[in-house]
């Protein structure tokens, strides 16, 4: 009745909730028992998801409610990797981020929260938690009270009273693929965006003639191959339109941030390191030819521009990407990111506008230009980290010290053909770096397994589905580049090209396998 209170209450759209009740089942028959828990936003005190909203579309009210504004959303869905409670969605009717917002438009008339009315055994108590006299604050200090995940020290103010850790802890129950009262995990809701896929299921054919009988039959045309195609184009149409409807919902959002992702972080990696290595060669070996610093320059610039592209494809309302730069909430890495790519784009276009000029003693702007392109290599990792809800990205500085590696790797590829014939400057960066990157990756895997899920996603990524992703990124990127080196010196361009595509597929899977771990 609480999750059907709150949908009427805030129309929400089928596939999505704000609240569920969660089922847990334990013991063996006949000692079996359910337990139930309402999960929903906790409006925490420290609210990462607040945190890491690039446009305050998520913001904390005075009397503690954690509310959205749908109309500043851009739907980049950082708010749903940092909540480490899976309070969040994306609407499918708006395309923008939505949650619990603790019926503040109920508060704020004198009305108690829908699913606290309408629950009718008061299993739901809402209040002043700071009116030490009110009901909820009594409970809170007379009663045996727990919170989710209080490690996450995001101080959640949603209690409950003898919930037990199965109840709380998605790690301590297996979770089924088939629900208790519906199979609809195989076709509609969460996974309705996977639909597509499952199209080569059915008899397509069959449902085009019988289709196209009908329209005949209304029409009065006779059926023949210009029948048939326009029922196709008709149905191709609609599920254009279906898939455009992304859904997600617990017990699993699936990827949230897809391909785009590790591509722009890659891409990024190339424009930034391109620039880096033309410094160091420019000013630690010989000076770059004007050509040569014209064509690093515009290869900069370029992957500068994709890595925008890409950025704006992830975003579930594109048309609102300047909220980014013009409604900034500056403590999201998002905002902080999109200003230091804007500025290292805007100084590399200022450079090559002065090496196409000749202009000479350029010090001062390389200087900065590579402090921009330092952070633009490795902002990334400090964004992962305001994630909270993904254990494995919460290292920020080794994974930021790992992004300058992959930059620098990647811009040595694009050095090296500039300097055509002076491979000997390079002869020990590139194996360095090879190594540096193996190093950082085996530390990752091997090292780093301080919690659950830590432990899950390492897990996931040796031996799941991503694990051939991963040794391919390790064969393309490290032991190839390694077996060149040894028995060809000269072949470095070749090396550190590889190394350059194993970076790709180092990225792609330390960004999809956390996103692969429940949360609730
Ligand atoms: Fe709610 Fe999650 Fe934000 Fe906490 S982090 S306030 S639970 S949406």
């Amino acid at each position: 009745a609480c999750t059907v209170a709150c949908k009427s209450e805030h129309d929400i759209p089928i596939g999505v909730n704000r609240t569920h009740v969660k089922y847990i089942e334990k013991g063996v028959f006949p000692k079996s028992k359910r337990e139930f828990s309402v999960h929903r936003c906790n409006h925490c005190a420290d609210a990462p998801c607040v945190e890491i909203c690039p446009t305050t579309a998520l913001y904390s009210r005075s009397d503690g409610i954690v509310d959205f504004d749908n109309e500043r959303c851009i739907g980049c869905k950082s708010c749903m990797q940092a909540c480490p409670y899976d309070a969040l969605y994306i609407d499918p009717d708006t395309n923008t981020a939505a949650k619990c917002n603790y019926c503040a438009h109920r508060l704020d008339g004198g009305y108690e929260p829908a699913c606290v009315i309408v629950c009718p055994v008061e299993a739901i108590v809402s209040g002043d938690l700071n009116d030490s006299k009110s009901k909820i604050s009594q409970l809170v200090s007379n009663e045996q009270v727990s919170v989710r995940k209080p490690e996450k020290m995001t101080v959640p103010n949603l209690y409950y009273i003898d919930g037990t850790n199965e109840m709380l802890d998605p790690n301590a129950t297996k979770t089924e693929l088939n629900y208790v009262w519906t199979d609809q995990a195989k076709g509609v809701g969460h996974y309705a965006k996977f639909a597509n896929e499952r199209v080569s299921e059915s008899n397509t054919d069959n449902l085009l003639i019988q289709l196209a009988m009908e329209n005949s039959f209304k029409s009065g045309e006779s059926i023949d191959q210009r029948a048939i195609d326009n029922v196709a184009k008709e149905i191709q149409k609609e599920t254009d339109y279906n898939n455009n409807r992304r859904v997600y919902d617990s017990p699993s959002k699936g990827v949230l941030w897809g391909w785009e992702v590790p591509a722009y972080v890659w891409t990024k990696a190339i424009a930034t390191g391109t620039f880096l290595s033309m410094m160091i060669s420019h000013y630690f070996h010989r000076n770059l030819e004007q050509s040569a610093q014209l064509y690093g320059l515009l290869t900069s610039l370029i992957f500068m521009i994709v890595t925008g592209v890409l950025l704006i494809m992830d975003l579930d309302r594109p048309d609102r990407f300047l909220y980014v730069l013009f409604r900034p909430q500056w403590k999201s890495w998002l905002v902080r990111g999109a200003y230091i790519i804007t500025g290292f784009g805007s100084l590399i276009t200022l450079k090559l506008l002065l090496v196409f000029y000749n202009f000479q003693n350029m010090l001062l702007l390389d200087f900065l230009t590579s402090v921009f392109a330092i952070f633009g290599a490795s902002y990334t990792a400090f964004l992962f980290a305001q994630a909270r809800a993904r254990d494995l990205w919460q290292n920020p500085y080794t994974n930021a010290l790992h992004m300058v590696i992959h930059a620098l790797l990647a811009g040595s590829t694009m050095i090296l053909y500039l300097i055509k014939g002076s491979p000997n400057f390079m002869i020990n960066i590139v194996p360095t770096l090879v190594c540096l990157n193996l190093i950082f990756i085996v530390k990752e895997i091997f090292f780093h397994h301080n919690t659950h899920d830590t432990k899950r996603s390492v897990n996931l990524i040796l031996h799941g589905y991503y694990s051939k992703y991963f040794f391919t990124g390790i064969t393309l990127g490290n032991i190839i580049p390694i077996a060149i080196i040894l028995l060809d010196p000269s072949s470095l361009i070749i090396a550190s090209a590889f190394a350059t595509i194993g970076i790709f597929f180092t990225e792609f899977v330390r960004i999809r396998v956390p996103q692969l771990i429940a949360l609730s």
